[in-house]
């Protein structure tokens, strides 16, 4: 599918600019991780439609970490259920660290399933008749919700495994509370392998999108987990996901998010699309600087906030060929983030078999409004199109604000195809197939 010029630029230029960030430091106590470049820096976007976009180092390897912990809980929770999982692990935020001793009093039940304490206790829900066998269901989830086969990062998995004595002590600590039924060894074994998976960055956008698309992965159309499960992820990674900076994050972002100690981060919005970031600098709470400063920004440029105001209703757009020259597209609805990729990526679908200097009709006249970042990326748009020598004209007030030329501007549809066709000589079609500039497109419907 088309990707729109203007979701890259908008990438690249974020990219770009939080690339001379130059804070936060790359965790060392797994020392394999001490290894990473600071400098490395990757962004990827998956939209529900499967579309995808990246900048940066968005195909650069690394290993997933507690950016696991989300999908192996999507994992339990589908196989096991909503009771079966939470009379283990429990939903509520600990405000804690991500390796904080966080055992509810009395049982000794992890406070959720984003920490690690909850984590190793998901990882041994899942049913298996042995380790291996666990492993391998984990893996292969993760690279249903990645849409390809992930594998281990060798070095980092025993790197861990010869380090990570905290997490063997919250295991036993469990084990002795009753709270981890398994064998301390294997299940915190399989923990670390889970925690060694590699991936990229652009498959962590594919794995988020999965997860904000209600559990189908937009590009390979695997329905991976049932759709409840989906929203319950999403669920407690808003509340739980980012650690201790979780209210934090719920206040500035607004979004299902997930970080981990090599540097990766994903965000959910659902419905719309999935991000993820890799940078491995972190802040003091554990959570990647650049990675959280770009979802920082990209949320309120974009207003993606989960409690922002959604509009009325979503846009719906149409195309149709007007002539052999010209392009017609039509929306109608809010303009916002996704709306907007939406029409873009149908304008560049649309704008595809035109002549050089063909012509695009952009009917906006029942767009009921634009917000300021949306009308942005489609003006940028517009004025590629111009660039390359199309005529493009636009309709209704909506069309004023995306197109930069008032004389191209429109009050009615027809007008602006007899204007457009005129300019682009298409006004005498050789084999008089011609639609008439009132004729309205096939496929519109509305
Ligand atoms: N494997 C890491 C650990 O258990 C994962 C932690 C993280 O990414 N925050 O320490």
């Amino acid at each position: 599918m088309a990707a729109v010029g203007a979701v890259s630029r908008a990438l690249a230029e974020l990219h770009a600019r939080l690339a001379t960030v130059d804070e936060g430091a790359v965790a060392d106590y797994i020392p394999q991780l001490a290894l990473a470049d600071p400098a490395t820096f990757g962004l990827a976007l998956a939209s529900m439609d499967g579309h995808r976009y990246a900048a940066g180092d968005a195909l650069v390897p690394f290993t997933i970490q507690s950016v696991s912990k989300p999908f192996v809980y999507a994992l339990a929770l589908a196989g096991l259920g909503l009771d079966a999982v939470t009379a283990r692990v429990g939903a509520e935020p600990s405000g804690e660290g991500f390796n904080a001793i966080s055992l509810e009093p009395g049982t000794g039940r992890p406070a959720n399933p984003m920490i690690n304490a909850g984590a190793i206790v998901t990882t041994s829900l899942i049913p298996a008749s042995g380790p291996a066998e666990r492993f391998d269901r984990i893996l292969t989830c993760l690279s249903a919700f990645a849409g390809r086969p992930l594998d281990v990062d060798e070095a980092v998995y025993a790197s861990e495994s010869r380090t990570g004595d905290r997490n063997r002590a919250l295991a036993y600590l469990m084990r002795g509370a009753g709270s981890l039924t398994e064998d301390v060894e294997e299940v915190v074994d399989v923990y670390f392998r889970q925690c060694a998976v590699r991936v990229t960055t652009a498959d962590l956008a594919v794995m988020a999108a999965t997860l904000a698309n209600g559990g189908v992965n937009p590009v390979t159309g695997e329905p991976v987990v049932p759709e409840l499960t989906a929203e319950r992820v999403l669920a407690v990674m808003a509340t739980s996901g980012m650690y201790d900076a979780a209210g934090d994050w719920l206040l500035r972002v607004g979004l299902p998010a997930k970080g981990g100690v090599s540097g990766a981060l994903i965000a959910c919005s659902p419905a719309r699309f999935g991000i993820a970031a890799y940078s491995p600098p972190l802040d003091a709470v554990g959570n990647p600087v650049r990675g959280v400063l770009a979802l920082r920004e990209l949320s309120e440029r974009y207003a993606l906030h989960l409690m922002h105001h959604p509009g009325t209703a979503p846009v719906t757009a149409a195309w149709d060929m007007h002539g052999e020259a010209v392009a017609l597209v039509i929306a109608q609805g809010p303009l916002e983030f996704t709306a907007t990729e939406r029409l873009l990526s149908m304008l560049a679908e649309a704008v595809a078999p035109l002549p050089a200097a063909g012509g695009v009709v952009l009917d906006l006249d029942r767009v009921s409004r634009v917000d300021r970042a949306s009308a942005a990326m489609a003006r940028e748009e517009l004025t590629a199109l111009r660039r390359r020598g199309l005529t493009v004209a636009a309709v209704g007030e909506a069309g004023a604000a995306v197109l930069d030329d008032p004389d191209h501007v429109f009050a009615t549809r027809e007008r602006a195809l007899a204007w457009c066709e005129q300019q682009v000589g298409a006004s005498e079609p050789p084999d008089g197939q011609q639609q008439t500039g009132a004729s309205p497109p096939d496929n519109r419907h509305w």
